[in-house]
């Protein structure tokens, strides 16, 4: 297929922000996807790959080079087994899983994107992450010029990240999910709001089909699923990760968190790993005098979740980019905590 020159790629994001791509290709199979990487590889042309631009901001003057869509389709459920092509949107990975009775990415229902991009950042949500269910990833290696095979352990997840994150090495061609069938039934549930949603308690099963409906409708409230007449949804899903934070910067957190908002109040706390805890970026946005809805201009936080930053609809990467950098700067003004930026930023700084 031919690439289009100068195409937008606005309307390629969720946030629809962005200039154009000095070329855009679209390739609907795999041997178009390695054709394309190939080419520009060779002639030294700049390389970005594209799913659904669910977690990219664009910089208002564009990429300077060739973008690759990946609109791959193929999705095969064999026992236990689920292959996936990359560019198969990643919401029909989860309700083929559903619909087969199948557990273990029940909770990763209604997450906008393709399902190549969700080994990128290791996608979760609702207690469920896709290294949990990861069996492989079949790649294209750019350093070594050849397709690879890659275990979940080379894939190095961690929170929000692996070895795709931030590094163009490897396109992503296929992902392999082992998933588990207990008879129709979900995985536990991990999620405490998700577990009183569906009246259970944490740790208990729930019809398969159930868990996915329940999340749909908690992520639809908070505008986390995507709805073209909500600006709400016009985001990058969250803007934020929750901070990671050794026990002797939580205690500065916390020593901070007393003189600012009184001494009863502690900022939340989770366990990760044995040297850090995790807390919320949420909570500190909204402590720091950023609530929901907040801004005035053409980008402002969600009405419905702190961590999403929207484009109300005529605004541009540098109204996101510039809220973006005053809440970092208020959190971290307030608190000494710095938020680090969940998704990818193409051709702009924060
Ligand atoms: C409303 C909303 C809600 C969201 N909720 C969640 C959530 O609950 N949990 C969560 O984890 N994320 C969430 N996200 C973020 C986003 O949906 C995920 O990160 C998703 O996996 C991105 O997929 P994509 O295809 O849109 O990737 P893109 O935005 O197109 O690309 C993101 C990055 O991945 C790279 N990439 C894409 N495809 C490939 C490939 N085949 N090979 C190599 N690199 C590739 C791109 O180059 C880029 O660096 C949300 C986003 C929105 C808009």
């Amino acid at each position: 297929m031919q690439p289009e020159t100068d195409a937008p790629l606005a309307s390629l994001t969720t946030l629809r922000l962005g200039g154009p791509a000095r070329r855009l290709h679209t390739a609907t199979t795999t041997d178009a996807v390695l054709a394309t990487v190939r080419a520009a590889d060779e002639q030294g042309i700049p390389l970005l790959v594209l799913g659904g631009g669910s977690n990219l901001v664009v910089g208002d003057d564009g990429f300077p080079g060739d973008v690759l869509r990946i609109a791959t389709t193929g999705l095969r459920v064999d026992g236990t087994d689920v292959s996936v092509e990359a560019g198969v949107p990643w919401d029909d990975v989860v309700t083929a899983a559903v619909a087969a009775g199948l557990s273990g990415i029940e909770c990763l229902a209604g997450i906008p994107g393709s399902a190549g991009a969700t080994p990128v950042q290791n996608v979760g949500a609702y207690g469920q992450e896709v290294a949990e269910t990861i069996a492989s990833v079949e790649v294209y290696d750019r350093t070594e010029r050849a397709p690879r095979t890659l275990t979940a352990a080379e894939c190095g997840f961690t929170y929000r990240h692996s070895v795709f994150k931030g590094d163009d090495r490897y396109v992503v061609l296929r992902v392999r999910f082992r998933l588990r069938d207990d008879a129709g039934r979900s995985a536990p549930i991990r999620y405490a709001e998700l577990a009183r949603t569906l009246g259970v308690e944490p740790g208990e099963r729930v019809p398969v089909e159930a868990a996915r409906a329940a999340v749909l409708g908690l992520r639809r409230g908070k505008g986390m699923v995507l709805d073209p007449a909500d600006h709400d949804t016009w985001s990058a899903g969250s803007f934020f990760t929750n901070p990671i934070l050794t026990h002797d910067a939580f205690a500065d957190l916390t020593a901070r968190a007393a003189r600012h908002l009184g001494p009863d109040v502690t900022p939340p706390r989770y366990p990760s790993g044995a040297d850090h805890v995790k807390t919320s970026a949420a909570w500190l946005i909204e402590r720091a005098g950023f609530p929901k809805g907040y801004g005035q201009g053409r980008a402002r936080i969600s009405t419905k979740h702190t961590l999403a930053l929207t484009n109300r609809g005529r605004a541009s990467t540098e109204d996101l980019l510039s809220l973006a950098r005053e809440v970092r700067d208020g959190v971290h003004a307030t608190f000494g905590v710095t938020l680090i930026n969940e998704p990818v930023l193409i051709n702009a700084k924060l």
